[in-house]
């Protein structure tokens, strides 16, 4: 699956696009396998479409995301499924695909008017990916939110916590935002100090991964545990500690960066 993105669409829509339509977070997907439509023109689903956006071509097709206003009802044989629920589900390139179409809706509902002046802001004439104010000049960008996540470990244990907004019995790696002026180190060093109260050495980057609610880039590393005695930061951590990896708890799904950290660890340790 090759996708080549890009803010310039075609001028007339040949042949059948796929279609990410959003209603808020929700996206219209077929009833029966849980896939985007692919038509023509989205016209014949009879939505009210408030603003389409191209994304690029996903294998030689056209992909668009369109925002379909709140009253609008799904068409036959279709249903607006949560995208957070597609997760594990949807293939992963379709489902950051849409992650993308609902970061750039977003970004488009978000700033609709100026935050330096007010006024109301207009797309880039140039088909770039922007808003302009034709006020004061000033132009936004779809954004993203830099996080770390990592996996603290200690031989055959990995540290794993339940955060207190997890609403099910579920552990994890550590998280944190990036905050201004600070470095990925950094923000690591810092994020997990503050969440538990140990200190990490020999920190291993392991990859990223876009996580669309709402907009934040997912940095994986692996690093271990060098010293401290865990104290959790009550408001924000239920529950941590170290886990051997063969009596894990139960962690995040399939298709998220913090179940293939800990699955790297898992198979680390197993390859030994
Ligand atoms: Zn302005």
């Amino acid at each position: 699956m090759t996708f080549e993105p890009s803010a310039r669409g075609p001028a007339t829509l040949q042949g059948e696009s796929l279609w990410l339509v959003f209603q808020g977070a929700s996206v219209l997907v077929s009833e029966d396998d849980h896939s985007f439509p692919v038509l023509r023109d989205v016209a014949w689903l009879g939505l009210e479409e408030l603003s389409r956006h191209y994304l690029g071509s996903l294998d030689g097709k056209a992909a668009f995301a369109v925002a379909a206003a709140q009253a609008s009802q799904a068409p036959s044989g279709f249903r607006f499924e949560d995208l957070r629920r597609l997760l594990g589900h949807a293939d992963d390139r379709l489902f950051s695909l849409a992650g993308r179409a609902f970061q750039i809706l977003e970004w488009e509902r978000n700033h609709r008017f100026c935050g330096r002046c007010g006024s109301p802001t207009v797309p880039h004439a140039d088909g770039e990916r922007s808003r302009l104010c034709p006020a004061c000049g000033f132009s936004s960008y779809p954004r993203i939110n830099p996080c770390v996540i990592v996996a603290v470990t200690r031989g055959e244990e990995i540290l794993l916590a339940r955060a207190q907004r997890f609403n099910r019995p579920m552990f994890s790696t550590l998280a944190g935002f990036v905050e201004a002026g600070e470095s990925v180190e950094e923000t690591l060093h810092r994020e997990v100090l503050e969440e538990v109260g140990v200190r990490v050495r020999n920190l291993r980057y392991f990859g990223s991964q876009s996580w669309p609610f709402p907009g934040n880039l997912m940095l994986g590393f692996h690093a271990d545990y060098a010293g401290g005695e865990l104290v959790l930061q009550e408001d924000e951590i239920a529950e941590a500690g170290f886990f051997h990896f063969s009596r894990l708890p139960v962690i995040p799904p399939r298709g998220s960066i913090a179940h293939a950290l800990i699955q790297a660890f898992v198979a680390s340790c197993q390859g030994r």
